[in-house]
């Protein structure tokens, strides 16, 4: 008999009943070191004081309204974002699927609006993760997201990640934009190589198209900037922002610069719960917290402790790690035997991770935490790394 919560997820046994910092409490009171952080979401750590004042505080006026009315908050967390980054203007929404609907949508008026209605196929990346609708999972040529799911929008022309040669081939008099994770998350947490997102960039100026980043995972302060794509100093038209966005709370964001939005004029787009005041009175807080002075430096001096230490992993078991992938505090470890048996024998050690396609296990701890933290995973790593070694029979 199905189960009444539809069974779409392989779930680990564990149920959490509070957390606190970099912490997570099962049901019995056991403690877990928390490295994934609900996917890249919980970037402030469980129950964070800031962001639970600002909840509570909100919850006691006002939940809902909708976009009918104006929302101050919202007013408030666009000119943040908008000060802090490349963009002009910006559409709130609850998840990361619907920031890349809006991303998407955006692209096909400003081409419409521009006379060009023709120009409606955008260029992606193999292995991307943009999102479990039917939009997000024909930007892929992930057959585990799209089986069954057919006939899907052919929309998106899917060429290798990094590849340059292959992204002038896919070229044409339809093309209206590239969508790209500039660190991909699910698909292996490989950051986009150097010099690649440069050259969309000056493609899509040189015919017109928008460039859009995925954003939804390394943005927002994870790799130790604001936005991933200011490592590679490079400016997007269009940026899907979501999970850390909010902390926790369901929140997303779509951000454009002015020509790429353009054509968004009234009516164009909307959602009912998008921008709702309890989101933007968390987002607000969330955004206090990342903008402090030193926060993000702070991240960017953790993530290298984070990757030296991973690297000290791979020195001491050469036949079970091989490579460190990713930035600041998005890690992957790439692994020479199943994910999905490094995460549980992690699990038993008390330290919470999550997989990443080709066996690379994924590291996305609270944004705050401290070398002690780091240390603590360390030993659990190590600890896990010897069971996988006999479990395996590695070396
Ligand atoms: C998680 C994720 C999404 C989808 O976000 P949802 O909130 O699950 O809809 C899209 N793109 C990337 C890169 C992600 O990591």
């Amino acid at each position: 008999m199905i189960s009444p919560v539809m069974p779409v997820y392989r779930r680990s046994p564990l149920a959490f009943e509070r957390g606190e910092g970099v912490y997570l409490y099962d049901d019995k009171g056991e403690e877990y070191l928390d490295f994934v952080a609900g996917i890249a979401v919980s970037a402030f750590g469980h129950a964070h004081p800031h962001l639970v004042n600002a909840l509570k505080a909100q919850s006691e006026k006002l939940w809902h309204t909708s976009n009918l009315f104006r929302i101050p908050g919202q007013e408030v967390l666009a000119q943040k974002l908008v000060d802090a980054s490349f963009a002009d203007t910006v559409f709130f929404t609850n998840s990361g699927a619907e920031s890349i609907e809006c991303a998407v949508k955006m692209a096909r008026r400003y081409h419409h609006g521009e006379g060009n209605p023709d120009r409606y196929r955008i260029i992606t990346f193999r292995q991307a993760f943009h999102g479990r609708t039917m939009t997000g999972i024909s930007a892929t040529n992930q057959e585990k997201l799209r089986d069954g799911f057919g006939p899907l929008p052919d929309w998106f022309d899917v060429v290798p990640f990094g590849d340059l040669d292959a992204v002038e081939e896919a070229l044409c008099s339809e093309s209206a934009a590239f969508m790209v994770e500039p660190v991909q998350g699910e698909g292996g947490v490989s950051a986009a190589p150097q010099g690649f997102l440069q050259a969309l960039r000056e493609i899509a100026d040189a015919k017109d198209m928008l460039l859009i980043f995925d954003e939804i995972q390394c943005g927002m302060g994870r790799t130790g900037k604001f936005f991933a794509h200011e490592h590679d100093g490079v400016l997007p038209d269009i940026v899907a922002s979501a999970k850390g966005i909010g902390g926790g709370f369901p929140l997303g964001a779509c951000l454009a610069n002015e020509r790429a939005a353009k054509h968004m004029t009234a009516g164009a787009h909307g959602s009912t719960y998008g921008g709702n005041p309890l989101a933007m009175a968390v987002g607000n807080a969330a955004m206090d917290i990342l903008l402090a002075d030193g926060f993000l430096d702070r991240v960017a001096a953790m993530g290298e402790k984070l990757e030296a230490m991973l690297k000290e992993l791979i020195t001491e078991f050469p036949q079970a790690f091989e490579e460190v992938r990713g930035r600041g505090l998005m890690r992957g470890l790439k692994l020479n035997f199943p994910v999905a048996d490094m995460v549980a024998v992690c699990r038993d050690q008390k330290l919470l991770t999550a997989p990443a396609a080709g066996d690379v296990l994924r590291l996305l701890p609270p944004l705050i935490i401290e070398e002690t933290h780091i240390a603590q995973a360390k030993e659990k790593l190590r600890a896990a790394a010897k069971a996988m070694m006999t479990q395996h029979q590695l070396g």
